[in-house]
């Protein structure tokens, strides 16, 4: 039972009368567009004669008559995206043959890792960002900085030389929210779609599906039942602000600046106590016990009285998402004081460079050493 379709959007209307009564055995349907498949949900769910049952919709290419699936492209397999890509891979369909995960990585070998740690999984490793987006309608971007997003986005090669009409970019680093304007503006000239969606949560939240993203931008990126689940196999929370993007980042800077700004006085915390000749072991544990206790704490707390700071969250990254929020602060023209001083102690952390590549909580070793 094969149909073919080449009128669009009728074809669609065609499908949801024909799909409940013929096509019983999950037969794929392929149709036929001339430009893209982009505007074509991936996923019918049909509600009546068969619930529940989903159908495929497959892309045959319009030069060979090879069908060509859609894939979920991924750029950037550091900390948080190799976490994340690990749960795209075992809570939604990408990954399968029908809809191949296309990764991209600068050092090659993390996508060789992922592969390997996925034999049966459809991936394939693109050698551009301009190739992962030019065989994918959702590609998301998880990269480190704003001049790396920017480097990454603007190459000859990059992000944005594979956007084609209606396919979307979901951005999930934290940047500034001038970045995240200036490539939505970008990628719409292009006639693709933008979707900002930075994400609280760190190494283990990723691995878990546990982030929360806080997203602007396109909402029919955000509302797409492709992104819906891909957001839900990674998180526990997806937050839509506003369709005007840099809403996401603001929301993103605000968590980042206050937790930058926990960590520096629960630090000063654990060194006062240290220093009075309280156990700082009965202090976590009391900490914990009352109004003030936080997750956060609890993680922290007995690594960082034992000097381990193996990073889940690069210092480097936390100083970058304070200074982003500083500006923001500056420009709202708001009190900043408290944050400002948790940034001065972040920044000589920052400065040394051992310190800079450890966890966050690292700026425990300066406060200690000004004790
Ligand atoms: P990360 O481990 O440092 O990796 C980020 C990615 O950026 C990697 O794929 C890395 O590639 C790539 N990259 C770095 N420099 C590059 C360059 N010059 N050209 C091309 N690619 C480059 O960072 P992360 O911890 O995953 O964080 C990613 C983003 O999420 C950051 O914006 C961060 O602030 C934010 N974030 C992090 C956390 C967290 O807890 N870690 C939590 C929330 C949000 P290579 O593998 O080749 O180095």
């Amino acid at each position: 039972n094969i149909y073919n379709f080449s009128v669009f959007p009728i074809s669609i209307s065609i499908l949801t009368v024909l799909l409940p009564g013929k096509c019983i055995k999950l037969t794929p349907i392929i149709y036929w567009q001339p430009v893209t498949c982009l505007k074509v949900p991936s996923e019918f769910r049909i509600t009546g004669q068969i619930p529940k049952t989903v159908f495929r919709i497959h892309q045959i290419s319009t030069m060979s008559g090879i069908p060509k699936p859609c894939g979920i492209g991924f750029i950037g397999l550091g900390i948080m995206g190799r976490g994340m890509v690990a749960r795209l891979l075992t809570q939604t369909s990408a990954g399968t043959s029908d809809t191949p995960l296309v990764v991209w990585n600068r050092t090659v070998s993390k996508c060789e890792d992922l592969v390997a740690a996925y034999p049966n999984a459809t991936i394939t490793i693109a050698s551009s960002p301009r190739e992962v987006v030019s065989q994918c309608i959702f590609t998301y971007s998880m990269l480190s900085t704003p001049e790396v997003a920017r480097e990454v986005f603007e190459a000859k090669e990059g992000t944005l030389a594979g956007i084609r009409e209606g396919v979307a970019v979901i951005d999930c680093a934290t940047l500034a929210e001038s970045d995240m304007v200036r490539m939505a503006k970008a990628v719409k000239e292009k006639g693709g779609r933008f979707l900002e969606a930075p994400v609280s949560g760190s190494k283990g939240p990723a691995e878990g599906g546990t982030l929360i993203f806080l997203c602007a931008g396109d909402r029919t990126v955000f509302e797409d039942p492709v992104v819906t689940s891909g957001l839900s196999a990674m998180g526990k929370a997806s937050h839509f602000h506003n369709e005007m993007v840099g809403y996401g980042t603001r929301a993103k800077l605000v968590v980042n600046s206050l937790m930058g700004t926990m960590m520096a006085a629960y630090s000063e915390g654990l060194a006062l106590s240290e220093a009075v000749g309280l156990d700082c072991g009965k202090m976590i544990e009391i900490i914990g016990q009352g109004a003030i206790s936080s997750p956060m704490y609890a993680l922290k707390g007995p690594k960082m009285v034992a000097g381990n700071h193996s990073p889940n969250f690069p210092l480097k990254h936390a100083h970058k998402d304070m200074v982003l929020a500083k500006d923001m602060a500056n420009n709202a023209r708001v009190e900043y004081s408290v944050m400002n001083q948790a940034e001065t102690l972040f920044k000589s952390a920052r400065d040394n460079q051992t310190l800079a590549e450890d966890d966050f909580s690292a700026v425990h070793e300066i406060i200690k050493k000004k004790k």
